[in-house]
């Protein structure tokens, strides 16, 4: 009990000193922007992982570069201080955090740059690295009816998380990831420099700062390649038994030109069983049609294949046109007959699809879950044997989430 005063009046002591200190610190770096004392807010100390909790020194909302550019330059200067630029806080390893460092909140500077350009004569948008991706795809596709090209799966993600991890998703076959779909970046470097790097310009920085994990200076905004973003998609799943014909329809597709096959290609696996979460409940696009394991083979295994696909079109194509273009394209493939779902749903509401599995994993409680996901390069000479003893052993009960796996081309 008297222990535990102690503690309150201790505590209470040290508040207030380091309130002193924030508006010390405030007034000293003469920021725009805004400073929190510890992590009071509670972002600061989690990400989507929940794995680790580490709490920084203090928690910075710059308004811009120039804000960025006055912490570093502070943080430089005092041995062993680190500084972390925080985006939406969905890695999974406290890879935004500072252990009693400086946490620079980029969500801060979200509305900064938005600008339409054009670039050797194509088009692009300057975006701020605190950008969400689902903002700037709302509003280049209403703006300008234009689009990045490359994505991820799930767009609450700031647009320097993404690029200083790799951002990949179906469209990656053609695009390659995000990171190549950038062509000028300006970084706040580790002496707190505000830098315009680009391929030509300070190509080191720039290759660095892409895919740098956060450790080569922090992205204030990004320079992406759009392109004219289509009204609808059809999309589409197809399933198989065997991981062969699976992954074999799944290469070709992604080595075929572009007017010869889908613009998104991904696909997962899933269980072979009744499993709401884990089984073929999870692969029907439309509600109203059921999984028919009629249709399986007697050979199927513990774990079945789902191809997902995606087609661009226009509101001014025929509906015919589309449904033979979609039919030419799956006429080939190799997935069981009757096992095929697909619906045709706006080209935002596409991109957005993982928002609504978002939504309902908030609904019922398990978005804040501890997520210790995994992503994996495996090369095509690996794949059957990681299907055999990971997917097929492994996880063939499933894992209570996404078990994504889908091809892409070295060349990109
Ligand atoms: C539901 C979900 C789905 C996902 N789907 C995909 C997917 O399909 N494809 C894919 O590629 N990834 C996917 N990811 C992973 C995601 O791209 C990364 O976790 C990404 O880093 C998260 O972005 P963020 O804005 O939350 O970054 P944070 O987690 O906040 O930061 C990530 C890293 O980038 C650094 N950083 C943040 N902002 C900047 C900046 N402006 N400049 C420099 N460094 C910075 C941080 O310090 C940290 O090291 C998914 C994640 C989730 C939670």
């Amino acid at each position: 009990m008297i222990a535990c005063l102690g503690r309150i009046v201790h505590d209470s002591d040290a508040e207030s000193k380091l309130d002193d200190d924030v508006s010390t610190i405030f007034n000293s770096l003469n920021l725009q922007g805004s400073i929190e004392n510890g992590d009071v807010s509670g972002i600061a100390s989690k990400d989507f992982g929940g794995l680790y909790s580490v709490k920084p020194l203090y928690l910075i909302r710059p308004s811009g570069a120039e804000d960025i550019s006055r912490v570093v330059k502070a943080a430089a200067g005092t041995p062993h201080l680190t500084v972390a630029a925080r985006g939406n806080g969905h890695s999974i390893n406290g890879q935004a955090m500072a252990d009693g460092g400086y946490v620079i909140d980029m969500r801060s500077t979200g509305e900064n740059h938005f600008k339409l350009l054009t670039v050797n004569g194509s088009p692009c948008i300057d975006v701020s690295g605190g950008a969400l991706w689902e903002d700037v795809l709302r509003r280049c596709v209403s703006r300008f009816g234009l689009a990045p090209r490359s994505w991820t799966d799930y767009l609450s993600l700031t647009v320097g998380g993404t690029l200083s991890n790799a951002g990949v998703s179906g469209q990656a076959f053609r695009y390659g990831p995000q990171t190549s779909n950038v062509t000028e970046l300006e970084v706040v470097t580790g002496k707190g420099d505000i830098t315009v790097c680009s391929e030509t310009q300070n190509p080191e920085l720039f290759f660095g700062a892409l895919g740098g994990l956060g450790q080569f200076g922090i992205i204030t905004r990004a320079r992406v390649k759009l392109q004219p973003a289509p009204d609808m998609v059809r999309w589409i799943r197809v399933v198989y038994a065997e991981f062969e014909e699976f992954t074999r329809d799944a290469e070709f597709l992604v080595s075929q030109k572009e007017d010869e096959s889908f613009d998104y290609v991904e696909g997962f696996v899933f269980c072979n069983n009744d499993d709401p979460v884990n089984g073929w409940p999870s692969v029907q696009l439309n509600p109203d049609q059921e999984f028919n394991p009629a249709h399986l083979p007697q050979t199927a295994g513990p774990v079945l294949y789902c191809l997902e696909l995606a087609f661009h079109y226009r509101n001014s194509d025929q509906p015919s046109t589309v449904d033979m273009a979609v039919s030419r394209l799956v006429r080939g493939l190799g997935f069981m007959d009757g096992l095929i779902s697909q619906v045709d749903v706006s080209y935002v509401g596409f991109l957005l699809r993982v928002k609504r599995a978002e939504q309902d994993a908030k609904a019922n409680g398990v978005w804040d879950n501890p997520h210790p996901w995994l992503n994996l390069f495996v090369s095509k000479s690996d794949i059957v044997d990681f299907d055999r003893t990971v997917f097929k052993k492994m996880v063939k009960n499933g894992i209570g989430g996404p078990m994504l796996i889908y091809p892409l081309l070295r060349s990109k």
